[in-house]
């Protein structure tokens, strides 16, 4: 089996089911990570990216109200938050002005009382001619069908209204798990895998970049991921719209399925690093591989980097999601910390903006990984 999944990757095909089962249940570990590294060598060399970015969350209302959610919040909950876009604006005017290349932009869905499509859609737009060098990657496709919902109109007629407004590109969250007997358990009213398909179908037809996930560690059995990767290998061979693919841990801190579950605890080290690697050789077709430091922690995220990343994240400023559940990480890292940890695990230092163009930082990082 090993030699089949070396000699396929090496002549840039498709894993079979088989195979890439193999990946997350029998593979040794050791192996997994080196056939990952290989792959990683193959796309990006020595070079780790990161971006100067900014989270932004509007808000944490959300109507979908997700099982294993620990950040949304209903209209009436003591924690609800909501921002009005003059209160957003000057919070991350101080940070843009010190230099971000990327504002992200994700958080809840409130109902259309608290917000509507053009609340959204503002917010593009002031960021956008506040700001008209930072890329803003924003919303999930899961946000981009409730913005369907709300106006009625096509996803490809909200991307472009969006695009208009000064998106640059999609972020890779709402997929979780496509499998519906599982997603039916996780989230049942979000959109399903055919729909968050669809939307980055038609993002990548408009020339809109995205990025994807998957969730693991809940429900979900080797053939769930399975199939959820190979959907979206199959989806990059058709349209080559994809930047990075992003694993993403489950938390059971502060959540109705872990309370379900009965259990606190979360993935292992071994276990984040199996679906890290695993994921890196099913997407073989996928550019870049990002270890997220707000979920993994950065020490795990920098060991990562020998295991198929080839970004760290960025310097983040503020982040709800994973805190909220449990994470213990930092707010947000400087660029000189992120580059020496980059530049401590072997590897190059490369800033890069939210489209993955390399930029220089004048007076701090170069490409080789040295001051000026
Ligand atoms: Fe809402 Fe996203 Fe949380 Fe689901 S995961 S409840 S869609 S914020």
């Amino acid at each position: 089996m090993q030699a089949s999944i070396e000699k396929r990757v090496a002549d840039g095909e498709r894993l079979t089911s088989d195979e890439s089962r193999f990946l997350f249940t029998e593979a040794d570990p050791f192996w997994l990570g080196k056939l990952a590294h290989r792959v990683r060598l193959a796309r990006s060399g020595r070079r780790t990216y990161f971006v100067r970015n900014r989270h932004i969350t509007p808000t944490n209302i959300c109507v979908h109200r997700c099982a294993f959610c620990s950040f949304s919040a209903d209209s009436v909950d003591e924690r609800a938050f909501f921002f009005s876009l003059d209160e957003i604006l000057s919070t991350v005017t101080a940070d843009a002005t010190n230099g971000i290349d990327e504002f992200h932009i994700v958080g809840g869905m409130p109902p259309p009382q608290i917000a509507d499509y053009g609340y959204f859609r503002g917010l593009l737009a002031a960021l956008h001619a506040q700001f008209p060098r930072v890329h803003l990657a924003a919303f999930t496709a899961v946000e981009i069908d409730w913005f369907a919902q709300l106006t009625g109109w096509s996803y490809r007629k909200v991307l472009a209204d969006l695009k208009d407004a000064g998106l640059g590109s999609l972020t890779g969250g709402g997929a979780e798990i496509f499998d519906w007997e599982v997603r039916r358990r996780l989230c049942p009213k979000k959109v399903r895998a055919e729909g968050w398909l669809a939307v980055h179908r038609e993002a990548h037809a408009l020339g809109i970049p995205t990025n994807a996930t998957m969730l693991y560690g809940h429900l979900e059995r080797p053939e769930h991921k399975v199939s959820h990767l190979l959907a979206l290998y199959d989806l990059q061979a058709e349209t080559g719209g994809f930047r990075a693919f992003i694993p993403l841990a489950y938390h059971p801190q502060g959540n109705r399925l872990g309370r379900q579950l009965g259990r606190s605890f979360r993935t292992t080290a071994l276990q984040d690093l199996r679906h890290l690697a695993a994921s890196r050789i099913i997407l073989h077709n996928f550019p870049h591989v990002k270890a997220y430091w707000v979920e993994f922690g950065l020490k795990l995220a920098q060991v990562m980097l020998s295991w198929g990343a080839d970004d760290i994240e960025g310097t983040v400023g503020e982040e709800h999601i994973y805190h909220d559940a449990g994470a213990g990480s930092p707010q947000g890292v400087a660029v000189d910390e992120l580059a020496y940890l980059i530049e401590q695990a072997g590897f190059v230092p490369v800033l890069r903006d939210g489209a993955y163009n390399e930029l220089l930082l004048p007076g701090a990082v170069t490409a080789g990984g040295k001051k000026d």
